[in-house]
């Protein structure tokens, strides 16, 4: 039966709402002039902007608490980090997730204080840990949390959890309903889905939280910009259709490279995770597979693919593919390559990494 809305009329699915959605005009101006000598709802872009603040609109009502926008997802990471960590805190990060969280802590805001533990999230966070990062599922190597117990034991320690869920979107999984306090995005990847725009996303479970947030990005300079935002607003209205086929074609290479004599192992919580299952319907465009032969196999497979492209990131209409070492050395294993699949034909597709593969 359909769910109801506050009036008792059936609620309109995901889908409908989405695609529905009025693109609103791009207004670029950086000042809003004062109000009979009172400053209004909008002054200086920094602090905000009504295409920031409509994208937060429908950001929000996907994630099911307030978002807030930002200039890219390691901004939206940056925030939440200067916003609710403090010298002598560990942040628990997950091995084999995104590099730059990674670097970012350890490297850099180390020299502030910040500790950083790496740990396995298909077990228990670190005891000491004051914010225990997840990533479901993890890039490049396609782990998932048991989000519900991880979000339990964090809690039951003082500790909070924020989850970057960029590979999933909140269509498939919305982690402030797990408990989580902070859910992250690039809406880099999925959320923008065309490859041109950068922004990223941080949504709060607790108001205060977000105004808190809010307040970091308008001192730190995170915003994201009218453009971007325009772009993204424009790509949300088809973004359930978007993860529904690329999740569907990604499962369906998964399976194929898994049979193939040239693939070692496949990354992909679709072929058989059962505590992935647990949490999400399908599992995003986003795999990797391990070819025999090293890097050097990995380099030959991600140069002989023909209409597969030949690049980073993720997340896009066109199907990605590359080597991860360019990026992550001997932090993954040599012969590693991430695939990102998109909207061509999943035949097509499989045409064309099966001559790759043959070459090897
Ligand atoms: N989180 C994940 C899981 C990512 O894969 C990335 C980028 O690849 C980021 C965050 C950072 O996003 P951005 O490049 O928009 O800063």
């Amino acid at each position: 039966m359909a769910e109801k809305d506050g009036k008792g009329r059936a609620r309109l699915s995901l889908e409908t709402r989405l695609a529905g959605l009025t693109q609103p005009v791009l207004d670029r101006s950086t000042i809003w002039p004062y109000e009979k000598g009172e400053i209004g709802d909008f002054a200086y872009q920094r602090y905000d902007h009504p295409l920031a603040v409509e994208s937060e609109r429908v950001l929000g009502e996907l994630e099911g608490g307030p978002a807030l926008l930002f200039s890219c997802g390691m901004a939206a990471i940056t925030g939440i980090l200067l916003c609710f960590c403090k010298p002598g805190d560990l942040i628990a990060v997950p091995k084999g997730a995104y590099v730059s969280t990674s670097h970012l802590i350890g490297d850099e805001l180390s020299r502030f204080g910040l500790e950083l533990e790496e740990f396995d999230q298909t077990g228990p966070p670190p005891e000491k840990a004051a914010l225990v990062w997840l990533e479901p599922c993890s890039n490049p190597m396609l782990s998932f949390p048991d989000l519900d117990a991880q979000v339990a034991a964090a809690h039951a320690r003082g500790a909070r959890v924020a989850v970057d869920a960029t590979t999933l979107t909140p269509v498939l999984l919305r982690p402030l309903e797990h408990g989580a306090d902070f859910s992250v995005h690039s809406a880099t990847k999925l959320l923008g889905g065309h490859h041109d725009l950068v922004l990223g996303v941080a949504s709060c479970a607790r108001s205060e939280d977000a105004a808190r947030l809010h307040q970091v990005r308008r001192l730190a300079g995170l915003i994201g910009s009218p453009d971007p935002a325009w772009l993204l607003l424009r790509s949300l209205k088809t973004l359930p259709l978007r993860v529904e086929r690329t999740s569907a074609t990604a499962l369906e290479l998964a399976g194929r490279l898994k049979e193939h004599p040239a693939v070692e192992r496949v990354n992909y919580p679709g072929l058989g995770d059962a505590v992935a299952a647990k949490y999400v319907s399908a599992f995003g465009p986003l795999l990797s597979f391990i070819v025999r032969g090293g890097a050097a196999a990995a380099e030959k497979l991600e140069r002989s693919c023909e209409l597969i492209e030949n690049a980073t990131s993720f997340g896009g209409a066109r199907t990605t593919i590359e080597a991860r070492s360019h990026w992550e050395g001997e932090r993954v294993p040599a012969g590693l390559l991430r695939l990102s699949a998109g909207l061509e034909d999943a035949g097509d597709l499989w045409r064309d990494l099966e001559q790759a593969l043959t070459r090897l």
